[in-house]
């Protein structure tokens, strides 16, 4: 399995490599220096990511988000499974070079309108290669086979560095099942009765046009309309009571802290909505399908009612919650995994109290500090699943270190070993080695430098890299300050190794 994973991650990598990253059609090479020796330049159709190298774009960086989404669910089986979303994305970002244009990712849907600052540009044909195009204008490549999809926008005027520009993209379509490069559902999985909206790693371009990677994060806020009885419901807390019209409800919500753009949801569907409070005064939003099995509900209620005492256990344990609010999305509907979308994780069937808990500890690990590159993803998933290892600790189950001796005991010549967690390929994203040999790095780690010096480097971590982005490098630096020690051979036996490591 792990084998022929590891074929396709090659071909793939070949592949990209052959169709030349930033070679999108009329879109974002450098343009040749104006002849009047100004430097404006097309912003680079990818933020540089190896695993996904047209997610995020270079030239801007996003400052906020205002999405304004109409949605309607499916009709009543037997119609297929097609939604149908309008939106209005006000998208308000600030120059980092002289930019003559620039891209945003949107995939599977069709834009109607461009504006930056107020001035509209013009729809054109995608130009050729290196081609002039007059005025201000936009085009919009979809290539699903090559997995392209970028808008380019060439405002006029230009834009100069560290000038501000509200950037306003009307568009819509029908809505899909979109999958990853893996073939797993992702982005705006439209639902009979709504939608699990869930984006990781480059899904979120299915539903609003974006820079698609965490390097480039950004506050949100939402009006999402659906047929009166749906609930709406997206990151952080509602800005106002929903507002019904003519059959039609608008539901509000604001996410004023930094937001990476996978961490974005707006699911839709039969939700109850339930309103809580931690002791120490966060607000908890959970929103729990209607239609679960009673064997589901009854277990998804038992571990969101463990939601206030978890989060007091990781403050304690780590840094306080690094967000203005939290709460789980529970859908009747399946993805078939759960993500840990930025203060409201959405859960596929059912929430069990383990997964509550790696979600909710995705919120300091991978969502405030989140991944610089795609291949830093054990950042997130080692330390999501070592957390739940340390909850289980506190709650009476198994020790972490039983937990760390399940994962030893796995044999060396098994496939399991055959990864190298700090590079696993687009496709090793979500393989149980990132989980569990990343979880148990982070126990090696703890008994080799010692309990002090692994909590103290977990709170510089979290506090060196809020609301930003690390890569492995700067991981292993916080731990060499903290213990004192060169961890070189220590993280290469255990991340950079396609072997067992032989000790801690
Ligand atoms: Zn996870």
């Amino acid at each position: 399995m792990l084998s022929a994973r590891n074929r396709v991650i090659g071909g793939l990598a070949a592949f990209l490599v052959g169709m030349g990253a930033f070679a999108v059609p009329g879109g974002a090479t450098a343009a040749p220096v104006a002849p009047d020796g100004t430097s404006f330049t097309a912003g680079a159709a990818g933020a540089g990511d190896a695993y996904f190298p047209f997610a995020g774009n270079g030239g801007y960086d996003v400052r906020h988000y205002d999405l304004d989404i109409t949605y309607t669910p499916p009709a009543p089986a037997p119609a297929p499974i097609v939604g149908q979303l309008t939106g209005v994305a006000t998208i308000d970002l600030v120059a980092t070079q002289d930019l003559d244009r620039f891209n945003l990712d949107l995939r599977g849907m069709e834009v109607q309108a461009v504006t930056v600052n107020g001035k509209s540009a013009s729809s054109v044909t995608p130009p050729a290669f290196g081609a002039e195009v007059e005025g201000a204008a936009y085009w919009h490549v979809q290539d699903d086979a090559a997995r392209v999809w970028e808008l380019t926008i060439q405002p006029r005027p230009k834009i100069m560095k560290g000038q501000s520009a509200r950037v306003v993209v009307a568009y819509g379509g029908e809505t899909i099942r979109p999958t990853d490069v893996e073939g797993a559902l992702y982005g705006w999985v439209t639902q009979r009765d709504g939608a699990m909206v869930v984006g990781e790693p480059e899904g979120s371009m299915t539903w609003y046009p974006v820079s698609d990677h965490q390097t480039d994060k950004a506050t949100y806020s939402f009006q999402i309309t659906v047929p009166d009885g749906k609930v709406a419901v997206a990151n952080g807390l509602p800005a106002h009571d929903p507002v019904t019209d003519n059959g039609w409800t608008t539901w509000y919500w604001n996410a004023p802290d930094q937001q990476a753009s996978y961490l974005t949801t707006a699911s839709v569907g039969d939700y109850e909505l339930r309103y809580g409070v931690t002791d120490s005064g966060l607000p908890i939003i959970d929103a729990v399908d209607d239609n679960l099995t009673s064997t589901n509900a009854a277990t998804s209620d038992a571990s969101l009612d463990q939601q206030a005492d978890m989060i007091a256990f990781f403050e304690e344990t780590f840094v306080p919650y690094p967000f203005n609010s939290y709460g789980s999305i529970v859908d009747d509907d399946s993805v078939g995994y759960a993500l840990e979308t930025q203060t409201r994780p959405v859960y596929s069937r059912v929430a069990r109290e383990s997964t509550v808990a790696h979600e909710l500890a995705h919120q300091w690990f991978g969502n405030a500090v989140s991944p610089a590159r795609w291949q830093d993803i054990w950042l997130n998933e080692g330390w999501a699943t070592y957390a739940e290892w340390l909850w289980t600790e506190d709650s009476g189950g198994d020790s972490a270190q039983m937990s760390f001796e399940a994962v030893m005991d796995i044999p060396a010549d098994d496939a399991f070993w055959s990864l190298v967690i700090a590079d696993p390929g687009p496709l090793g994203l979500f393989h149980g080695a990132v989980y569990d040999r990343g979880a148990a790095t982070l126990h090696a780690l703890r008994v080799n430098v010692g309990d002090e010096a692994f909590y103290a480097g977990a709170r510089q971590w979290l506090e060196l890299y809020n609301d930003s982005t690390g890569t492995t490098e700067d991981f292993q630096a916080v731990y060499e300050e903290v213990s004192g020690q060169n961890l070189d051979s220590f993280f290469d036996m255990w991340v950079r190794t396609r072997s067992k490591p032989t000790s801690g």
